[in-house]
């Protein structure tokens, strides 16, 4: 399969920063090739918004859309109230099945609640509006809440377990096969 692999903000631009420094734009380029290595040892072709570490500007990650049979960007949420979490993915109603699996899987790995209709937020439902990313057919995933500190401590201790869940919700594994 082709799949789209794109990590949000970038290009100056951090978006959200958890007290204790990180940013959203660092950590979610990070998983962005984690995720994009392991698909691509699945067999997967991958386009990424940029070589290793490079995060491009939201305008050019969006031509690799239309080329991908699932596309995602990789955010984490954030709000004023430290106690807030979850994780959710925003996509059209067309994806709402795939993007309630991913929110599922991540919720697993991170014993965290979904958000919205079973981890699914309907863009129309939004407030945050029109996604560019969303409209044009992608999926984007709110992994987790930086601005929650148990949250972000839980993701940097389970990183690996995250990218893993998401490539192989991507990509299932052929049961049986030999
Ligand atoms: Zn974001």
């Amino acid at each position: 399969m082709n799949f789209t692999v794109t990590a949000g903000h970038g290009a100056g631009d951090p978006g959200a920063v958890a007290k204790s420094g990180e940013t959203e734009a660092a950590l979610m380029t990070e998983l962005r090739d984690d995720v994009a290595a392991r698909l691509r040892a699945m067999g997967h072709q991958v386009k990424t918004d940029g070589a290793k570490w490079e995060n491009w500007p939201l305008v050019r990650a969006l031509k690799l859309i239309p080329q991908a049979d699932v596309a995602i960007e990789l955010h984490t949420n954030a709000f004023t109230n430290s106690t807030a979490g979850g994780v959710e993915v925003i996509s059209l109603p067309q994806h709402r099945e795939m993007a309630r699996m991913l929110a599922r899987r991540i919720a697993h790995t991170l014993e965290v609640p979904v958000r919205g209709a079973g981890g699914w937020i309907d863009q129309s439902a939004s407030a945050r509006g029109r996604l560019g990313f969303v409209n044009a057919g992608g999926l984007i995933v709110e992994t987790f809440f930086i601005s929650n500190p148990i949250e972000l401590q839980r993701y940097l201790d389970r990183k690996l377990l995250v990218a893993s869940a998401i490539a192989e919700c991507l990509s299932p594994p052929q049961w049986g096969a030999t």
